[in-house]
């Protein structure tokens, strides 16, 4: 067994109360790389954010669960030499789908963890969040669960549409569980093809502009549950310059689209205080290897083509942090 506070990680329960409290969010990246740490851990110290590094059911078969654990235990290391005292790193398992996922996950230094029971029916789903619930909190792992289902593919999770979390529902849900936070679905999706475009209008250059966001939802289950932890899957934005940028320099993502940000900065202000982004990461990482190796065909180290990849990816989730969850200077 290994606790993650031998390893310098937070659980999310102090950063929740206070983001909640402050109207901003913290910021949920997922992570399956090693440039994608270090980018991560640069972004969250020059802004001075408290961070959640995210572990999803793909990241650990692609990375290896032991790597990515020992990854985060330098993050904190890493954290530190690059001048901050005291970092704010949660460990999160993103969507485990089984008891057994979660147990493994605590067992071994993660911090947090994701019960996903929100395909299951709701009695079900309750008693499997309720069962991590009992056995993360013996060890001061918080958890979160989750109502509603969200439309979209993020590694092998997928659903054809989405189901609006009931309001009526999370009081019930909340109690019975002993959650420590709820993802909610109120028209966020997974992936970077959120929505066809036939659900979408086009502005007047022709970019697709997806269907706002339910906030009379999230408005409603606010007031169910006033100061209880929401948090919102599916919320990359699918920055189009990145998309130009992989599409001018060989790459075909037609009608790739994300949230708006403005949608996801008026959530942050809400209870709402985990947002979770994992394709723009990837498009930033994709658009500055695309770019570097159509202007250097003659590079093949890899660090030439990762460090820019990474320096893109520091400066996404830099503007995330100070322009859009606002978890800049609140460590
Ligand atoms: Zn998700």
């Amino acid at each position: 067994m290994t606790s993650y506070k031998e390893l310098g990680l937070v659980n999310t329960r102090e950063m929740f109360a206070k983001a909640v409290a402050g109207g901003y969010a913290i910021p949920a990246f997922n992570f399956n790389t090693m440039e994608q740490m270090q980018a991560i851990v640069q972004a969250a110290v020059e802004t001075k954010s408290p961070v959640i590094m995210q572990v999803s059911k793909g990241a650990r078969a692609y990375a290896n669960g032991t790597i990515l654990r020992n990854l985060a235990k330098g993050a904190v290391e890493y954290a530190k030499e690059l001048g901050c005292e005291n970092p704010q790193i949660v460990l999160h398992l993103d969507h485990g789908d089984t008891f057994e996922i979660c147990k493994e996950c605590i067992d071994n230094g993660f911090s947090s963890v994701m019960i996903d029971g929100s395909h299951l029916p709701f009695e079900e789903n309750i008693a499997l969040a309720k069962k991590v619930v009992d056995y993360a909190h013996q060890f001061d792992v918080t958890v979160e669960a989750e109502l509603g289902v969200l439309a979209g593919v993020e590694d092998e999770v997928s659903a054809a549409e989405s189901h609006y979390t009931q309001p009526e529902e999370v009081i019930e849900f909340s109690q019975r569980t002993g959650c420590d936070s709820l993802a909610i679905s109120i028209g966020t999706s997974h992936g970077a093809y959120k929505f066809t475009p036939a659900q979408c209008t086009r502005n007047a250059d022709g970019i697709l502009v997806p269907p706002p966001l339910a906030f009379d939802i999230l408005h409603a289950i606010e007031e169910k549950l006033p100061g209880f932890p929401i948090v919102l899957h599916g919320s990359s934005s699918v920055p189009q310059e990145e998309v130009a940028t992989i599409n001018k320099f060989g790459g075909n993502l037609p009608d790739a689209i994300g949230i708006p940000e403005e949608q996801l900065r008026e959530a942050a202000k809400s209870a709402v205080c985990k947002i979770n982004i994992d394709s723009d990461s990837r498009l930033a990482m994709t658009a500055a290897i695309r770019q570097h190796f159509a202007e250097h065909p003659d590079h093949f180290d890899p660090r030439q083509y990762l460090k820019p990849a990474r320096e893109n990816m520091k400066k996404m989730y830099i503007h995330k942090i100070v322009n859009v969850l606002g978890s800049n200077n609140k460590l």
